[in-house]
């Protein structure tokens, strides 16, 4: 075992790191006060090349693996919180679908320009009727003509109204016609087209400059050329992309809690009350010594799950077992950050009540810790079932 991190890591890291100190703490509490997009840092990504980190080479990215991934939302995450993260995280796995089962065409067309910031995508997959329960969705693709005619409602969907391109899951085949309920879903990618797709801003605790919405597609039409691979088989697609995108928000969680703790040590040290730091006391510091060691013990699973997924082997569990822990030390981290802080802890001027708001996304999204375990459970365990 080799627990060093090579000369590349820390290249990227510090790359990162220098990208990400131009905008301060002032910078994304601003956003979360206005909620505009955090432009100029998506063009300084974009244009480092950061964009395409995980994409192939030969379509312009520069085909590094989850590791890399991970090491570069950590940093991302650990300035900028989930504003910073999740304003680009879509461009580095939600392509993944399109990268491994979309058509030559499809790839040489549609990854560079994402890659280079030309097309902005956003993910359809949440339902209001189907939550959790993505096979059943009730979002129907219908065959018309050389092509197909959506029309449902999805909810929640990140970015959908500046992205231009969406990546969309419909129903082709009814349920009950299908041997499986998870067959007969077809993965599309295809274009916002304003004229059919309304995006409504769902207003939310935090993290306000990134929006999520509330999407009604009324037949948008949708070229054969569009779907991703074979009809029916998009839940299978879509399953490819789930796993480094579970690493990637464990360790976006991670970062955040770094942040807010490293805050809470800074305040612990220098606030005096009763004549001493407060953080001499271990009612103070003990809290903040276990957050180190969570975090610590997250980043070693998201670590072991990089390597599986990049090693190709198989990384479902160590994948889901990262977003859990990630998403539970960083939000005990940004919890106890505030709790060392006292009052100061829930005024905007010591930014850690914005990381607690921030952080509360990783226990929900994009899958629930009930589901992990539920999925931990069955598969790992052997155990009946349960939903
Ligand atoms: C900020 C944010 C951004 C998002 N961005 C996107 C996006 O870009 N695209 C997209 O498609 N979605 C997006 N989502 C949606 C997100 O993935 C879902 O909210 C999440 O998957 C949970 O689904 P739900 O909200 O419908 O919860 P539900 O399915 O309604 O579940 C509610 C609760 O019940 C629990 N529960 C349900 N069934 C069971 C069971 N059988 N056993 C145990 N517990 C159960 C769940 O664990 C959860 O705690 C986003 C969500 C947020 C908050």
């Amino acid at each position: 075992m080799d627990f060093a991190s090579t000369e590349e890591h820390q290249a990227i890291a510090e790359a990162v790191g220098r990208v990400c100190s131009k905008y301060d703490d002032d910078y994304w509490a601003a956003r979360d006060e206005d909620g505009v997009y955090p432009e100029a840092f998506v063009k300084d990504m974009t244009d480092g090349g950061w964009l395409g980190i995980a994409m192939p080479e030969e379509l312009g990215g520069s085909g590094l693996g989850v590791t890399e991934a991970a090491i570069m939302m950590q940093t991302v995450a650990e300035a900028g919180a989930y504003q910073a993260a999740s304003s680009i995280h879509l461009n580095l796995f939600g392509p993944m679908p399109l990268a491994v089962f979309g058509s030559k065409e499809q790839r040489e067309t549609y990854l560079p320009r994402l890659i280079k910031g030309e097309d902005r995508m956003c993910f359809g997959v949440t339902e209001p009727n189907s939550g959790l329960d993505t096979s059943s969705l009730e979002t129907k693709a219908e065959k018309s003509g050389n092509g197909y005619v959506i029309s449902g409602r999805k909810i929640w969907t990140t970015m959908a109204q500046s992205a231009n391109k969406i990546l969309i899951i419909a129903r082709t085949t009814p349920k009950d016609q299908c041997e499986k309920p998870t067959q007969g879903l077809s993965l599309f990618y295809t274009d916002m087209d304003r004229e059919f797709v309304d995006a409504q801003v769902i207003p939310k605790m935090g993290r306000k400059s990134v929006e999520c919405n509330t999407v009604f597609i009324d037949g948008l039409k949708v070229p054969a050329e569009h779907l991703v691979g074979e009809e029916g088989r998009g839940f299978k697609y879509l399953l490819h992309g789930l796993n480094p995108e579970r690493i990637l928000f464990g360790i976006e969680a991670i970062g955040i809690g770094k942040s807010a703790l490293k805050r809470a040590a800074q305040y612990a040290n220098e606030r005096v009350v009763f004549g001493r730091p407060i953080g001499q006391n271990q009612g103070v510091q003990h809290p903040l010594a276990r957050s180190w060691v969570e975090l610590e013990a997250a980043e070693l699973m998201a670590m072991k799950a990089s390597w599986l997924y990049d090693n190709k082997l198989p990384c479902g569990a160590e994948a889901n077992a990262t977003k859990l822990l990630g998403s539970e030390a960083g939000y005990h981290a940004c919890e106890r950050s505030i709790l060392a802080h006292g009052g100061m802890g829930y005024a905007r001027e010591y930014h850690v009540e914005r990381l607690f708001r921030e952080v509360m996304i990783s226990r929900i999204a994009p899958v629930s810790t009930e589901m992990i375990l539920n999925f931990i459970g069955q598969t790992v365990l052997g155990l009946p079932k349960s939903y």
